[in-house]
């Protein structure tokens, strides 16, 4: 196995849409399916172009009323090509004998290449290679090259390739019913002597879209100008066509070299002309690749991390790094997404954004800040809306939406379909008030390990005080219990959205919420005491908080309820533990795949709500996001204990009553095992996340889109744990515990401005830190750094060797 690469030797129809999915090529602005460009979508392929933040809502009447659906826009097809022999069929699959089919994604390079050999019904055998990029070092720029060598045959093939704006939204089978033309032509036309672009419109976003290619077409290595006709299908889909003399066994090559810009660019007067001006500038294939490749190598001495010992693991590992470098990266910076948490790879969840940043951002903030302070502008630019949002539903402050896409509005959608049994049922999920939280708990964290505290000032401090105020305005004070508590929301697991038998939703007291709420509002009056007196007064003006209201939050860091018995069992809301249990072993024996019991039990005619069954980690959470002493310090603030034997008690108990119907769940389930030293269970849940997509664990999801949380989280729980890497306010802390197998842990991490280069073994460390600007080089300082607890300094630039 080359870790380096993801290859697929046969055509398997079952299996193409996944692979697909898997070989999206992207740069942050704009991702493309890795379909083959000879056909459009079908059962078997595919294509798909999203542009990071082109959304547009339909609506669609069901069940007697409309519903709106904001999607994530599936854009001209660019890919479109084929090509026949003698005025014979166009090149089709499944009338073919096909004699070889390779795909390979090459992710050192970004290069997604295929090989296919046939044969049509004359014996006439043709091989077709192509290769693909969507350049990393330009955001707006793509192309395919395609070689086609008759091997034993002359003939004359003809071309065609162009922009297919008919597209539809139809990459998720529960969506289908949906309206799903998002699209409608603008203008379409041909420049140059071998361009053509074509401009379409989202219809009710108003979004324009141009896309602009050149065809540039060699026999061996000499370029030739074929004749290009042009072919118009409406004015929705536009094409070249030509014809070449085809001799046996020489290779044609056609380079379609490809510019997308859309009119959400910034800085762009005319997106039509600059996308036509950005491709004729373009000389060739090679002008693109190059400077990409280059960009991938830079991204890869940093981001790499190498474990060597375990071919499987190294190779996930770099293919979860890749997909998250192409779902966000630098140019975020300026196109005012956020992160859909099924990246730029698939239309699953619409391309919405949920709490899932708050499993990803770790893997930025370590390598690259720069894209995750752009990802918290995202939430920052909508405040506005988060605050409507709050207004709206009776509240002050700003409540972030559970899912958001353009604007910053719910997008949540009000039915939801199961697919199991075929009917619509309501979706209470938009009560999971916690995605604000995780936005308080990205600033935080991001600020934690950045040290930027121009965000802070400009911005963090300011959504941390509108979050704040929010759940102060969301919590009462329970008189007769004298103390604060949180009625009517749903906690991570999404199984539980209300009491049994209940008409309304929202549950009493979730215990991770309760306790995270207390958490952030202790950071938040801790780093509102950092600012100086006139910028404490300033931010306190402008979002209109008095000192009376500053008091009522250190109340609530005192006084939150939580639930939690004599023993230290956390309850994950009040009242669960008079639920039902599930019959776990008659449900595993009855059905292949128990992931999904809310969907068995719905079409079953029950509700999972008046079980003890959780989707995911829902109480477990607070092990998870939060360290030892941090709990420690709240929940003792609180009056409640935390120890080793509370976390113990509480995993062993809530792991028996988890389906992990979200792949998140994995995560925060092996992170706690190695916590609490159950090693061998660690190990199966990180190699379980491992395999989640590679392997699509959940049986079809994977091919509407990554899941970009669970393969962030990977890394995350990697380097958590195995390296035992823990970020403290004045350094960073390793605590190595590489697994058996793995001979060495090879990482770099930026930390506060300065770069780790970490190289782990089984018996030492080896350590450098180099200041991002040289000031301490010059100086000399030392950088501390703690290694199993004991503090080292290490001298910029040189490196250092501690034994274990
Ligand atoms: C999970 C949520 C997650 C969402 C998007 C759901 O299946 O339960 O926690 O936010 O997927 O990834």
């Amino acid at each position: 196995m080359n870790p380096w690469k993801l290859k697929y030797d046969y055509f398997n129809p079952d299996a193409e849409i996944l692979r697909e999915s898997l070989c999206t090529l992207g740069n942050g602005y704009v991702g493309v399916r890795g379909a083959v460009p000879e056909t459009a979508a079908t059962k078997v392929h595919y294509p798909g172009t999203y542009i990071a933040g082109v959304y547009n809502a339909l609506a669609t009447p069901i069940a007697g009323r409309d519903i709106i659906n904001e999607d994530f826009v599936n854009c001209p097809n660019w890919l479109m090509f084929n090509y026949r022999i003698d005025n014979g069929p166009w090149f089709d699959r499944l009338k073919i004998k096909i004699l070889s089919w390779k795909m390979e994604l090459n992710m050192h390079k970004g290069i997604l290449s295929r090989r296919i050999r046939w044969q049509d019904r004359y014996g006439r055998i043709t091989r077709v290679e192509n290769q693909r990029v969507v350049s990393m070092a330009h955001p707006h720029v793509c192309a395919i090259r395609f070689s086609i060598i008759p091997e034993n045959y002359d003939g004359k093939i003809t071309v065609r390739t162009g922009i297919d704006g008919l597209v539809i939204n139809a990459g998720v089978e529960r969506y289908r019913q949906l309206n799903s033309k998002h699209l409608q032509p603008v203008a379409h036309g041909e420049f140059g002597e071998d361009g053509l672009f074509l401009t379409m419109k989202t219809n009710q976003s108003h979004i324009e879209i141009t896309e602009a290619q050149r065809t540039l077409v060699h026999e061996g290595d000499q370029r030739i100008h074929p004749k290009m006709h042009i072919l118009l299908h409406g004015r929705e889909r536009i094409m070249h066509e030509f014809v070449l003399d085809a001799q046996q066994k020489q290779k044609y090559s056609v380079e379609k070299l490809v510019s997308i810009y859309s009119s959400r660019d910034h800085g762009v007067a005319d997106h039509c002309a600059l996308a036509q001006d950005t491709v004729s500038r373009l000389e060739n294939f090679l002008m693109v690749y190059a400077p990409h490749q280059a960009k991938w190598k830079a991204l890869w001495k940093v981001f790499d991390i190498q474990v060597e010992g375990d071919d499987f693991v190294q190779q996930a590992l770099r293919l979860h790094a890749f997909h998250l470098l192409q779902s966000a990266s630098t140019y975020n910076e300026d196109i005012d997404a956020g992160l859909p948490a099924r990246g730029l790879h698939g239309e699953a969840y619409r391309g919405h954004i949920f709490w899932d940043e708050m499993y990803s951002f770790a893997f930025y903030n370590l390598h690259a800040p720069e894209i995750t302070r752009a990802l918290l502008m995202y939430r920052y630019r909508r405040l506005g809306a988060a605050k409507d949002n709050a207004i709206q539903h009776g509240y002050q402050g700003a409540m972030y939406p559970w899912q958001s896409a353009s604007t910053g509005e719910e997008t949540t959608q009000q039915v939801h379909l199961n697919p199991m049994s075929g009917t619509w049922g309501p979706d209470y999920s938009s009560l999971q008030r916690h995605v604000s939280i995780a936005v308080a708990y990205n600033i935080w964290t991001y600020y934690y390990s950045s040290g930027d505290r121009d965000f802070l000032e400009r911005y963090g401090m300011e959504m941390l005080l509108e979050i704040s105020k929010f759940w102060s305005s969301a919590t009462h004070y329970n008189k007769k219990r004298r103390c604060y508590e949180i009625h009517g929301v749903m906690g991570p697991d999404e199984f539980h959205e209300k009491y049994p038998g209940a008409n309304k939703g929202g549950l009493k007291n979730n215990a991770y919420t309760n306790v995270m709420v207390a958490w952030f509002l202790d950071k938040t009056l801790e780093l509102l005491k950092t600012l100086g007196d006139e910028e404490r007064q300033a931010i306190l003006f402008k979002t209109q908080i008095d000192e009376q209201e500053l008091s009522r939050w250190s109340d609530m860091t005192k006084q939150m309820f939580v639930p939690m018995d004599d023993d230290g069992l956390l309850h994950q809301f009040e009242g669960y533990m008079d639920l039902q249990e599930l019959d776990w072993e008659g449900y595993r024996k009855k059905y292949d795949n128990i992931h999904r019991m809310d969907r068995i039990l719905k079409a079953e005619g029950l509700s999972p709500d008046s079980f003890k069954v959780a989707k995911q980690a829902d109480t477990l959470m607070l092990f998870f996001a939060l360290n030892d002493q941090e709990l420690e310090k709240i929940l003792k603030q609180l009056g409640y204990p935390f120890n080793q034997k509370i976390m113990r008690r509480n995993y062993d108990y809530y792991i028996q009553r988890t389906s992990h119907g979200s792949t998140l769940s994995r995560i925060v389930h092996g992170y706690i095992a190695h916590r609490l030293g159950y090693k061998d269970q660690a190990m199966e849940f990180f190699q379980q996340a491992l395999e989640s997509d590679i392997y699509d664990i959940q049986g079809g999801t994977t091919q509407e889109g990554i899941h970009v949380g669970v393969m962030a989280g990977t890394i995350n729980l990697l380097l958590r744990r195995y390296a035992g890497l823990a970020i403290r306010e004045d350094r960073i802390c390793l605590n190595p515990d590489l697994p058996e197998k793995w001979d060495c842990l090879k990482f770099k991490i930026r930390y506060k401005n300065i770069w780790f280069s970490i190289i782990l073994t089984h018996k030492e460390a080896s350590l450098r830190a180099r200041p991002l600007r040289d000031i301490s080089l010059q100086t000399g300082a030392a950088i501390p750094i703690e290694i199993k607890k004991r503090t080292q300094h290490l001298k910029p630039g040189k490196v250092k060797i501690v034994h274990l």
